[in-house]
């Protein structure tokens, strides 16, 4: 199988209570590819400015993430910018500063376009749908989206929730998005406009999957694994993605079991994210941590 990917590849700065650091490597693609390449093919399609260190990707080249689809523009990269405070759980962005993010258009490569699993990552919904229009026939679509969309686009946005099999959010944006607090409710709304599966990201307090399966609405919990060392919470989210979708495409299997397996394979790769700053714990990350720790997860969850 292969998986395809769409997103941002930034250059970040983040300070957290742990150190901080700039211009670092980061994105949502590159986070995802970094944590689903160890399970599978990835082909990526994102855009950089002429100012992006190409040879911050060679990790991921040797890894077998394909970089055909990775426009290099004249401009500068995306950059942002972000401060955690002891709650890791927020943080507050201080600056956002698109470049050449702000006319991606998202074209994808004709090799590409046979993907079987796709991930579209936090971009602008319209272009999301034009991603999904380009693809053949996907086993398997998953995205993500942010409050902004939520704010500006709805209307595409619940074409795009529409279109795709899974969406993978965090819990303050679920509750914008079905207007309910109520974590149960507002994966039922969801669950309503189409998808056969909502992952909502919880932080520190892990992932939960709803999706319709015996019940009118099924459930299955992962924790966040509990970390002693724990440095910088960006891009966990993304990287959760990039495991689950992975571990999908690995097995080629979509079923509620397989679903179920994902999620913790999704919060072993976030886990061991959040260890470092920027990708550098992803970086050397071996496939033996990744077992091992999902033998912990078993560990801690079996009773
Ligand atoms: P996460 O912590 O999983 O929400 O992902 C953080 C990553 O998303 C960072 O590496 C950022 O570069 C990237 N990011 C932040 N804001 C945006 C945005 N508006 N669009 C796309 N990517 C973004």
């Amino acid at each position: 199988m292969s998986i395809l990917v769409v997103g941002s590849v930034a250059l970040d700065s983040v300070q957290t209570p742990f150190g901080e650091v700039e211009d670092a490597l980061g994105g949502a693609a590159v986070y995802f590819s970094a944590a689903a390449s160890f399970y599978d093919r990835v082909n990526l399609v994102g855009v950089v400015g002429e100012d992006f260190p190409i040879h911050y990707l060679g990790f991921l080249q040797d890894r077998n993430v394909d970089l055909a689809g990775l426009q290099v523009l004249p401009g500068k990269t995306f950059r942002w910018k972000s401060r955690y405070d002891y709650n890791l759980n927020t943080r507050d962005t201080l600056d956002t500063q698109l470049n050449v993010f702000a006319d991606f258009h998202p074209q994808i490569p004709e090799a590409f376009r046979d993907s079987t699993y796709v991930f579209l990552a936090n971009i602008h919904p319209q272009l999301q749908l034009e991603v999904l229009q380009q693809m053949r026939a996907p086993r398997l679509t998953a995205m993500d989206t942010m409050n902004y969309w939520i704010e500006s686009e709805r209307e595409a946005l619940t074409r795009v929730i529409s279109a795709v099999d899974i969406i993978i959010i965090n819990e303050e944006e679920a509750r914008q998005l079905a207007d309910t607090y109520n974590l149960v409710r507002a994966a039922g709304a969801i669950l309503d406009l189409g998808p056969r599966a909502v992952v909502i990201k919880r932080g520190e307090y892990g992932a939960t999957l709803f999706y319709r399966g015996d019940q009118p609405i099924d459930f299955f919990f992962a924790p966040a694994y509990p970390l002693e060392e724990l440095k910088d919470p960006t891009g966990a989210g993304d990287t959760f993605a990039g495991g689950f979708m992975g571990y999908l495409a690995k097995e080629d299997d979509a079923s509620a079991a397989a679903l179920r397996r994902a999620m913790v394979h999704g919060s072993v790769l976030a886990s061991h994210a959040v260890e470092d700053f920027s990708l550098g714990r992803l970086r050397d990350l071996t496939w033996e941590d990744i077992e091992a720790r999902y033998q912990l997860f078993r560990r801690c969850t079996l009773f």
